[in-house]
């Protein structure tokens, strides 16, 4: 394997990406779907795919599509991620794994390789749901885990529909839907992506294997107490709801540290919310997950039982709220432990090897994972950082994962 060619190509795309969306002050990217930036991301896409001569394909949930050979052919190799950012988010979560797919055709293009399977690049819409609050709305569109309805009632803060917002971007809001004929032609959709965790950092790899994303779930606690003057009233006449909240929050970062998962209260609404005022209502919503559901209902049934005990020993009413849960999602084994052949057999000479390690993201791999094979690779992030504009990986561990990405395709699209 030469570092020439995908090294180069890879580089010159990642330039041209850059400067899209960050914002001047923060340094991070502000990419959100259907906005101005999204708009760029999508044309840069548009001319990627056409400079190489591959058909350009726009679905009707706004995923972009860029196919060599007939897509209505069946039995599709789909690679591809998602170019959106969450609000001041890094470069890397999402453009990493559609530059490093056309990275790795350009590779495989060097080395002549002929492909007996229809291969494209995807780029799933609206992944990371920063706009509207929804994580993965094209691929869930898509597979019909999204419904129309539901979609039309997604609004954006500053209560704008996503219909409009598509309207406004110059899309058909009407034409939105499950797309079940278009994933059928795919027979293995595999996405790349920069770790968001230091396992592979750890673990000294540049590039492993997803096996699994951890079941998680979102929670509103909501403990009411009573608003009071913060001056005039007694401590022992209080029923100060920030008190239970505060130790709940403790209690979050023990049960989580037991279980070897992970717990965090990271969105809190106050009421009346002054400075002088004993609060009414301290809202907190628990975002927890881990390896498997035993583990995560342990977690948060401590979490619970905790909360209530507090709660009772301030005289304070506490209503929890499940908002959200995604279960367990199990990358298929076959693809998942064919990749793991195809790298094994590439790195035979080389201290190469292929981790594989479970994932507390979501991703559209995830999504997608109840209709079609799916598998993903993940490259080295070196401080394990992400949604930040401090998210990294280094140059060469780019190069390694579009090596690594052009060795899986080349596996799957020429057997
Ligand atoms: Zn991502």
């Amino acid at each position: 394997m030469t570092q020439t060619s995908q090294g180069s190509s890879f580089h010159a795309m990642w330039r041209e990406l850059l400067p899209i969306g960050r914002h001047p002050d923060s340094h991070g990217y502000r990419r959100f779907a259907w906005t101005g930036a999204d708009t760029e991301c999508r044309a840069w896409f548009q001319e990627q795919a056409e400079a190489r001569g591959m058909s350009y394909e726009l679905d009707r949930n706004g995923n972009q599509w860029a196919w060599l050979g007939d897509p209505a052919a069946g039995d599709a190799v789909v690679t591809g991620s998602h170019l959106d950012s969450v609000p001041d988010g890094g470069a890397f979560d999402g453009p990493l794994g559609v530059v490093s797919s056309f990275a790795a055709l350009d590779e495989l293009r060097a080395r002549r390789t002929e492909f007996t399977k229809p291969l494209a690049i995807v780029n799933f819409g609206d992944e990371e749901g920063a706009r509207f609050g929804l994580a993965c709305v094209g691929s869930r569109l898509a597979s019909g885990q999204l419904t129309v309805e539901q979609a039309h009632r997604l609004t954006d803060g500053e209560g704008i529909s996503l219909p409009r917002a598509m309207e406004a971007a110059g899309y058909d809001p009407d034409a939105i839907g499950a797309d079940h004929e278009r994933l059928g032609r795919i027979g293995a959709f595999v996405e790349l992506h920069v770790e968001q965790g230091r396992a592979l950092d750890l673990s000294g790899d540049r590039v492993g294997i997803a096996s699994a994303i951890w079941p998680h779930g979102r929670w509103r606690f909501d403990f009411r107490g009573e608003a009071n003057h913060a001056g005039t009233t007694r401590l022992v006449d209080r029923h100060d709801p920030m008190l239970s909240y505060a130790e709940t929050v403790l209690a979050a970062r023990r049960e989580a540290e037991l279980a070897g998962a992970v717990a965090t209260f990271g969105k809190i609404s106050v009421e009346p919310n002054g400075v002088n005022a004993i609060p009414s209502l301290v809202r907190g919503w628990l975002d927890s997950r881990a390896a498997d559901q035993a583990s995560l209902d342990q977690v948060v049934g401590g979490i619970e039982k905790a909360a209530r005990e507090y709660a009772d020993a301030h005289g304070i009413a506490l209503d929890i709220v499940r908002e959200s849960f995604t279960p367990v999602v199990e990358f298929d084994h076959a693809l998942r432990d064919e990749l793991a052949r195809i790298l094994g057999k590439e790195a035979k000479d080389t201290d190469f090897t292929v981790p594989v390690l479970g994932t507390g993201a979501g991703h559209d791999a995830g999504i997608l994972s109840g209709t079609i094979p799916t598998a993903m690779l993940f490259v080295r992030n070196p401080t394990g950082v992400s949604h930040s504009p401090a998210e990294f990986a280094t140059e060469d561990d780019c190069v390694a994962g579009v090596l690594a990405l052009a060795d899986v395709l080349e596996g799957l699209a020429t057997s």
